[in-house]
């Protein structure tokens, strides 16, 4: 509760910021020949849970010394399950009515896709579902959905799925199907509503009834990337994943009153679903007084209504493209389109965080498709990424730099 209320206090977007363990790989080969420098050097540290030090000094180089805060820092040994206690207050949220976003930003090998999903199985662009420790925010997220749900009343809440990669500024719906039912990624388009809010139309939603179900689903939008026409030559990390959930209540008759823990919650689904939920005293009984004062209320209990919340768990592209230069060709046309739609993000971030009216959604289609969890009440956490090598200095400072933007 305590947690809770603390999240309150800091508003509604919050960073975190991971650093992986130093790898083998971090000392790649290709590099080992230049000796003034030695990659595999550690600059990047957790000072302790919300500072971050990155600290690398040598001859003939301009060094560094710096210290950034953020809500929550991990450090190297930090296991999936840490990480994961934190996130599980949103699903609260989720189901008390708030669209949730999580997303991991970072430079390619930093840990976002292992902090999202879990370690990919060699050679494929699935995960292992089988390494229960090992498994990332996504099927834990999607398994604590669940079990929250099995609280409430039996057919209150439903889950659906939607899988979609955004590459080149292009939405690609994985869990489409042909006529034949095999799955075919098909392009979409990301609309306003009328309502104001974002949505893509003929996007596939897959209704899902357990977390395996959910996994499996997710796994095979995850392998299509590897034969589709277009996508098969954007490598996961020049792409955008975006799986989202989306939870429908249906409120009705007896359930009436009991699904809503907050009062600030009913009263804005009140005003979103135009007609009023019965409020809950502190000791949880229904104000029947009250209910029975409200014509509204006696109208709305003769009613069913649905009532849906979203969370949006994104693998965002590799940012260590972001200011890059010396590319050409197809490269350069992925790069430019990542540049765009990170520094598009990074502006729509920037735009919550000074509460400016004015927020630039529409200028890509990656904040376009995630204008509803991110911005109004909806609760978002950026999970930074961060390599601890000093191969990767720069990519690191820049992304720490996005985080602090965002805060
Ligand atoms: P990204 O998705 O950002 O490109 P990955 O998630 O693929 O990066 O991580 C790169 C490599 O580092 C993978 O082999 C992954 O298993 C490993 N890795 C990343 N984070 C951790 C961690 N916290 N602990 C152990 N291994 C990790
Ligand atoms: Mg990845």
């Amino acid at each position: 509760a305590l947690h809770n209320s603390l999240i309150e206090l800091r508003g509604n977007i919050r960073v975190h910021c991971r650093i992986r363990p130093l790898l083998p790989f971090d000392d790649a080969a290709g590099h080992s020949q230049d000796r003034q420098r030695n990659f595999s050097e550690k600059v990047a540290y957790a000072a302790d849970d919300e500072t971050i030090l990155v600290k690398c000094s040598r001859p003939g180089h301009a060094s560094v010394n710096k210290t950034f805060q953020f809500d929550r820092v991990y450090n190297d040994l930090e296991s999936q399950d840490a990480v994961f206690a934190d996130v599980a207050p949103l699903l609260t949220s989720l189901l008390d009515g708030y669209n949730v976003c999580i997303m991991a930003y970072g430079q390619t090998g930093s840990g976002k896709t292992y902090t999202m999903l879990g370690p990919q199985l060699e050679g494929n662009l699935a995960f292992a579902i089988e390494e229960e420790s090992e498994l990332g925010i996504i099927p834990r997220a999607t398994q604590e959905v669940f079990r929250l749900i099995s609280e409430k009343p039996p057919g209150s809440y439903w889950v659906e799925v939607s899988v979609v990669e955004v590459y080149n500024n292009e939405i690609f719906d994985l869990l489409a199907k042909d006529s034949c039912g095999k799955v075919f990624g098909v392009k979409r388009d990301v609309v306003t509503t009328r309502e104001g809010k974002s949505d893509v139309p003929s996007l596939t939603h897959e209704t899902v009834e357990n977390a395996s179900e959910f996994l499996h689903l997710v796994n095979k939008g995850l392998q299509l990337r590897v034969t589709h026409p277009t996508l098969v030559h954007a490598h996961s990390s020049r792409s955008h994943l975006v799986v989202t959930l989306t939870i429908t209540t249906v409120v009705f008759g007896d359930n009436f009153g009991t699904l809503w823990e907050d009062e600030q919650t009913s009263q804005r689904l009140n005003k979103e679903a135009s007609f009023t939920f019965p409020q809950k005293t502190r000791d949880n009984k229904s104000t029947s007084s009250s209910r029975a004062s409200s014509p509204v209320q006696l109208e709305a209990t003769e009613k069913m209504k649905q009532v849906k919340t979203r969370l949006q768990l994104v693998d965002l592209a590799g940012s260590e493209c972001v200011g890059m230069s010396g590319v050409t060709g197809a490269a350069l046309r992925e790069t430019s389109f990542i540049n765009r739609s990170l520094s598009a993000l990074a502006d729509v971030l920037g735009a919550i965080a000074e509460q400016r009216a004015h927020v630039p959604y529409r200028n890509s289609k990656l904040t376009h498709l995630l204008q509803d969890s991110v911005g109004g009440d909806a609760k978002l956490l950026v999970m930074l990424c961060i390599s601890p090598g000093q191969k990767y200095l720069t990519e690191s400072m820049q992304s720490l730099g996005f985080g602090t933007r965002a805060r």
